[in-house]
């Protein structure tokens, strides 16, 4: 007879065949870290589990020995792959070095030599026979020296993995503890019917190793914890660093909208009960805190804002709450994050940056109203002095001395210097006030020139320069426009030519640009601007070289003035020069045609 019968062979097989599945699962839907390990501990587990049946089966020598060596097999790979495991779920991955790795295999691959070579040196059984208990043919085998050897480096490895573990389940969040305490129950199991079955004190009869049946119970129970609990894909201790050190809310729901996992800034500003919310359906737990119930129903992704009204322990805070989804490795949304960050302060700045700048804003109109007013006034005045400085010059009210004359001739001019001065801040104060309106209307374009030349051919002749008119016939006899402005535009522009050339020509071009525009160019021979100034000259008090007051005279008001009327009129100027040799300013204007009436012929 070489095979016998025993009813614990099929425990034996089952226990293998279990084990097998639960590693497939596990490896199918690869949890966690430490998945690798485990699958493998299932492996070894099921070799060891397939190995007993065998043994149980055997009723020769031969094969209770070959069933033995087998059994080893499985037994020698189990304490490693368990430890890896630990260390991979434990967040200690890193320990597991390649020359660890190496290290802890060399126990299982020593041995297992040693099992098989057994009968030449009788290091791991001493003597190995069989014996027939309650008609069934049992192994005697006596334990040799390595054998205890084997078994107590084992027990350490185990001893090892049980302690982090334990540790784990010290610092985990309530989350992970149920997980926690179930792997530790499937270590703590197989351990005890192994203690029990090496100290005779086996509830099964005595031939039958209940450490693999054993296996099957942990196994199970392993399996579901990893399997069931497998909500974050990430280990409990590097969760407990990361979300429970966040200065956000963090709360994790299931596809229940059950909460899974909050951290102490949720539990806080929400004054809960963090023991009795886990677990706890979103509903129940937030029913008055209807906001954050209505952002996150239907999404997976959202983002809203959300106002906590002040309760005894917090004052009224507002928040950005963001829902997001967590997937697994194949994508599937296995639970959803809302996360709460605290915006009152960034709200509360922004509220009195906005004040600020209200207030700012006010101040400036108040400004410019209190100039376009001052200006205002100083103007009835000055004119009076201009007016009587002018009649004084014609000798009119009597003759005056050429002294008196000269200095008459200084109030006269430097009046009128102040005048342009009060006339020019009114306009920039009126526009920044924003006072200033355009009016326009339509104007015959060549009387218009005509009358710009006039006004400012004298500055030419004063200073001996040439004055060039260009028209161009391109142009429509009528445009829109406002002709008072544009006329103060022009003759800004001509004035500063003539300041600014000694010799040479000063000309001023107006010809259509192309169908929707027409342009104004005011071309010198002048001094010309550098590079680097020819931005700033636009803006208010700049000129290109701050002798310029002494020199030509001038504030830096007038490329501001018509920098804004050109903008207003929904044009644009640039201006191109060359120190040494002049510039050109060019203003570009859109053309408005006035539409003639058409001839009735009757
Ligand atoms: P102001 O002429 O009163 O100083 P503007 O705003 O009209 O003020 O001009 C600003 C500055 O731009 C001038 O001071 C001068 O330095 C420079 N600038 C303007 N037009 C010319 C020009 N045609 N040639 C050279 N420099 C010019």
């Amino acid at each position: 007879m070489t095979f016998q019968f025993s009813p614990y062979i099929f425990l034996n097989l089952s226990a293998g065949i279990v084990s097998l599945i639960i590693g497939y699962l596990i490896w199918q839907r690869r949890p966690g870290p430490g998945v690798n390990a485990f699958v493998g501990l299932c492996i070894f587990i099921a070799i060891q589990a397939f190995g007993s049946t065998l043994e149980l089966a055997a009723a020769t020598l031969f094969l209770k020995i070959l069933a033995i060596n087998i059994i080893y097999i499985g037994v020698v790979g189990v304490a490693p792959f368990w430890l890896a495991f630990v260390l991979g779920y434990t967040n200690r991955a890193h320990w597991l070095t390649q020359r660890n790795i190496a290290f802890l295999f060399i126990h299982p691959i020593l041995v297992t030599f040693l099992v098989w070579t057994n009968q030449w040196h009788g290091l791991f059984w001493s003597s190995r026979g069989i014996d027939t208990v309650d008609g069934l043919v049992v192994n005697v085998f006596t334990q040799g020296s390595l054998w205890w050897f084997h078994t107590a480096y084992a027990y350490i490895l185990l001893l090892v993995s049980t302690i982090l573990l334990i540790r784990a389940l010290l610092k985990s969040p309530d989350l992970y503890r149920g997980q926690v305490s179930l792997l530790l129950a499937g270590a703590l199991v197989p351990t005890v019917a192994n203690m029990l079955f090496i100290s005779g004190l086996n509830p099964l009869p005595s031939y039958v190793d209940a450490t693999p049946t054993a296996f099957l119970v942990s196994g199970m129970l392993m399996g579901w914890a990893l399997y069931r609990f497998r909500l974050m894909d990430i280990i409990p201790v590097a969760r407990d660093a990361i979300v429970d050190g966040l200065a956000d809310a963090v709360i994790v729901i299931d596809g229940n909208n059950r909460i899974v996992d909050i951290n102490p800034k949720a539990i806080a500003i929400f004054s809960l009960q963090k023991k009795s919310v886990i677990g706890e359906r979103m509903r129940d737990t937030f029913a008055q805190h209807t906001d954050v119930l209505e952002n996150f129903a239907d999404t997976d992704e959202a983002e809203a804002e959300i106002t906590l009204a002040p309760t005894a322990q917090n004052e009224e805070r507002i928040y950005t709450m963001r829902i997001s989804p967590l997937r697994n490795q194949r994508g599937e949304i296995t639970a959803r994050i809302i996360n709460l960050s605290d915006i009152t302060t960034l709200k509360r700045i922004n509220q009195e940056l906005k004040l600020a700048r209200e207030k700012a804003e006010e101040a400036t109109q108040l400004k410019s109203q209190f100039l376009a007013t001052m200006s205002h006034e100083l103007r009835t005045p000055l004119n009076a002095i201009i007016g009587y400085s002018e009649l004084m010059l014609t000798g009119m009210v009597g003759d005056l001395s050429d002294k008196h004359y000269q200095y008459q001739e200084r109030v006269t001019s430097n009046s009128h210097h102040l005048l342009n001065l009060i006339n020019d801040i009114l306009d920039i104060s009126k526009i920044e006030a924003g006072r200033m309106e355009l009016i326009n209307q339509p104007f015959i374009i060549k009387d218009w020139l005509d009358e710009v030349t006039a006004q400012n051919a004298v500055f030419a002749e004063e200073k001996s320069l040439m004055f060039n008119i260009e028209f161009g016939d391109d142009l429509p006899a009528q445009i829109m426009g406002d002709e008072a402005r544009l006329r103060q535009v022009v003759t800004n522009l001509l004035s500063n030519a003539c300041k600014f050339t000694h010799e040479g020509h000063v000309t001023l071009t107006v010809r259509r640009n192309d169908t929707s525009t027409w342009r104004i160019e005011v071309q010198d021979t002048g001094i010309g601007i550098p590079p680097h100034k020819q931005e700033t000259i636009f803006e208010e008090f700049q000129q290109a070289d701050n002798s310029s007051t002494r020199e030509y005279g001038g504030t830096g008001l007038g490329l501001a003035i018509v920098r804004q009327f050109v903008l207003m009129m929904g044009g644009h100027i640039r201006v191109s020069s060359e120190v040494g040799k002049g510039s050109t300013f060019t203003v570009i204007l859109p053309l408005i045609e006035v539409e003639q009436p058409e001839t009735i012929i009757t």
